[in-house]
């Protein structure tokens, strides 16, 4: 039997977009191959072993929500679980975990392998064939040629990859791993836009060598919070902590000492970094007059002494590497299994994609991740999933899902890389959601599932447990509404329980969960009040719904006025020279840009609420 070289959608690279990518594909009824350089490296993390945090852990959510495999994976890995920002409102809440690094990739690997539809091939893909304007396949290393209607490239930090240890530098993907030279330079020659970005991780450490007893522990959650909605806490591995300790004075004179041989400082390296997940060095440079930093001691698993310090990231050689770590409280005698480095590598300026994330200038051809000039798992896997299932609609003829920045921070996602583009590593975060109180970790199921269904994406387990919560909350909401408490009726001391003062008139139960001071535990001890739902998820929601409606019907009412104009279709043939009145900066901007609609040229840089209000009427004028 000939071995199969012809595929629906092939996905290139097996990272935390690759990986998603290839099962969406495939859950959409795509005939799908994943290639990539190594199989043992499937859902490898290349950086902390850890999933979620505010802005990412909603895009888990949502990722699991349409059926994806993160949070699942994230359950049957996670050795510590926590609820950031559990004090403040639910839409900030996050859920976050820290990972067994092989339980995790055994967790992804293992829903690769009985994913239908989709294979697996360990090979480099060296470059892409292409029949005039369209993607047709790739070529790997050894010269099989695959083809494919629609190939997605997930490519990650490897890229035309450059290593940095001090002024030491090496081509690699990460460390221990081939970079990709041929294909990026086949990206060039396609003229696909180009820029430079630059990560970087701290050194390993040998938690044998760790003084911890004079370490802060730092307990995860109890009870131990739960990533899938369709997970629960009795998937988790065992629990540990995680310790802080802190830089100080010395620390960071080692680290002046040595900005000499800083890749960084000395202009070797020319891609720019990661604002918010900035080195140690940039963050004695940038923050001079502070005298220690927090540093996080997170383990990399349940069966490896190996720490992963968060907080030391660095590029500076491995000499000054060895004594900053020794600087620190605790670390005096560290062993360093594995040294801190940086490494730059080729992004494609992601205005260049359609919302779809398919190439403007190749069809067929889509970039998800990394090499969108993201940073993170969570953002590479959210990217993947949403090329991959338009990869599969692709071959289909059919249209692709664009999710709206009110539906999912995935649309948010997706919409400021195709709009804005990006001049450092993007990552998530809630304020870049305008709809924030509508797009919450906790609803991503309601927001998302059922349009996951119509997809393709979600099963059957997931589809009738969604359908099975979102009825019990209909339910209760409807009980609660009908349910009257009459203060007459009641002893005064129980209405005196729950509203902290007596009830002067009656009230339904709902409007009494509104109140801040009642909760659900409490309003349900109520005599007559019926029997406490035991499901936390439906109670949770029922609890949102009554305190927080009035803001979500507000923001409701807000996304609708700007819907109109948001979805307005701008045609492909538009010559924005003719739009009257438009300055020549808007016209380059917009022609450069070619924004497939309305709400997307508004989120340009420069084009203004002016420049809009002259394209709509423009546009009316066409009709
Ligand atoms: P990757 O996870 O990089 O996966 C790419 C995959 O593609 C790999 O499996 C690779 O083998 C495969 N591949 C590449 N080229 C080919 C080819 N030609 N043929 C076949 N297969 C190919 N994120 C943070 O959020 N914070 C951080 O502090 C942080 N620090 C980082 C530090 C370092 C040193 C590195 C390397 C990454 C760091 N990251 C950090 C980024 C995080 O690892 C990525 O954002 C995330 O892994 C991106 O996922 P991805 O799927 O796009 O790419």
């Amino acid at each position: 039997m000939l071995y199969p070289t012809r595929f629906d959608v092939i996905v290139v690279g097996g990272g935390h977009a690759g990986t998603e990518a290839a099962l969406a594909a495939a859950r959409a009824g795509a005939n799908t191959l994943l290639l990539t350089h190594n199989i043992e490296t499937l859902g490898q993390m290349s950086c902390n072993p850890s999933i979620g945090g505010i802005g990412k852990g909603h895009l888990v959510k949502e990722v699991d929500a349409l059926g994806g495999a993160m949070a699942a994976a994230t359950d049957e890995a996670g050795i510590q679980f926590r609820i950031l920002n559990a004090s403040k409102g639910p839409a900030v809440r996050a859920t976050r975990a820290q990972a067994d690094r092989l339980l995790y990739k055994q967790a992804i690997r293992s829903r690769l392998e009985n994913q239908p539809g989709l294979t697996l091939f360990q090979q480099a893909v060296d470059d892409l064939t292409l029949e005039g304007d369209r993607v047709s396949g790739v070529v790997t290393q050894i010269g099989i040629r695959f083809e494919a209607a629609a190939v997605v490239l997930t490519a990650g930090t490897f890229l035309n990859g450059l290593v940095h240890v001090g002024l030491e530098n090496f081509r690699a993907g990460r460390f221990g791993d081939p970079p990709s030279i041929s294909l990026a330079q086949r990206l060039r020659e396609l003229q696909l836009p180009v820029g430079r970005l630059k990560t970087g991780t701290p050194p390993r450490l040998d938690g044998r060598t760790i003084d911890f007893s004079v370490m802060e522990p730092q307990p995860g959650n109890d009870p131990v919070p739960v990533f899938s909605f369709l997970g629960s806490a009795a998937q988790h591995p065992r629990q540990v902590p995680c310790w802080i300790t802190h830089t100080n004075a010395r620390t960071h004179d080692i680290i002046r000492a040595g900005l000499d041989r800083s890749p960084m400082f000395t202009g070797v390296i020319e891609g720019v970094g990661p604002r918010y997940c900035p080195s140690i060095e940039d963050k004695i440079h940038r923050f001079a007059g502070k005298d220690s930093h927090q540093v996080f001691m997170e383990p990399e698993g349940l069966n490896t002494h190996e720490i992963y310090p968060q907080g030391v990231s660095t590029s500076l050689p491995f000499d000054v590497q060895l004594a900053l770590v020794r600087s620190i409280r605790g670390l005096e005698n560290v062993h360093i299994l594995r040294p801190g480095y940086a490494i730059e590598y080729d992004y494609f300026d992601p205005r260049n994609l359609k919302a779809s994330l398919e190439t403007k200038s190749i069809a067929g051809l889509f970039f998800a991740g990394q090499i969108n000039g993201t940073t993170g798992y969570e953002e590479a896997a959210a990217q993947g999933l949403l090329a991959g299932v338009n990869a599969a609609r692709y071959c289909r003829e059919l249209t692709p899902w664009c999710p709206r920045r009110d539906q999912a921070y995935l649309g948010v996602l997706a919409d400021d890389l195709i709009t804005r583009g990006v001049s450092e590593p993007y990552r998530m975060f809630t304020s870049r959601a305008e709809y924030r109180l509508s797009l919450r970790e906790d609803n991503a199921d309601l927001r998302l599932t059922e349009i996951g269904r119509e997809l393709g994406l979600v099963d059957e387990v997931r589809w009738t447990a969604f359908c099975r919560k979102r009825e019990a909350i209909a339910r209760e909401v409807e009980r609660l509404k009908a349910t009257w408490v009459n203060p007459r009726l009641l002893p005064e001391s129980e209405a005196c329980r729950v509203l902290g003062k007596p009830m002067e008139r009656e009230y339904r139960l709902f409007d009494l969960l509104r109140r801040p001071e009642v909760s659900y535990a409490s309003l349900l001890t109520l005599p007559d009040a019926g029997v406490a739902l035991e499901d936390a998820q439906v109670v949770e929601q029922v609890s949102i719904q009554a305190k927080y409606q009035g803001y979500i019907d507000r923001q409701q009412d807000e996304v609708e006025k700007a819907l109109a104009n948001e979805t307005l279709a701008l045609p492909v043939d538009l010559d924005y020279g003719e739009v009257r009145g438009l300055s020549i900066e808007v016209q380059q901007k917009l022609n450069q840009h070619r924004p497939e609609t309305l709400g997307q040229a508004s989120r340009i840089q420069g084009v203004t609420p002016a420049a809009i209000s002259l394209l709509l009427v423009h546009l009316k004028r066409r009709l």
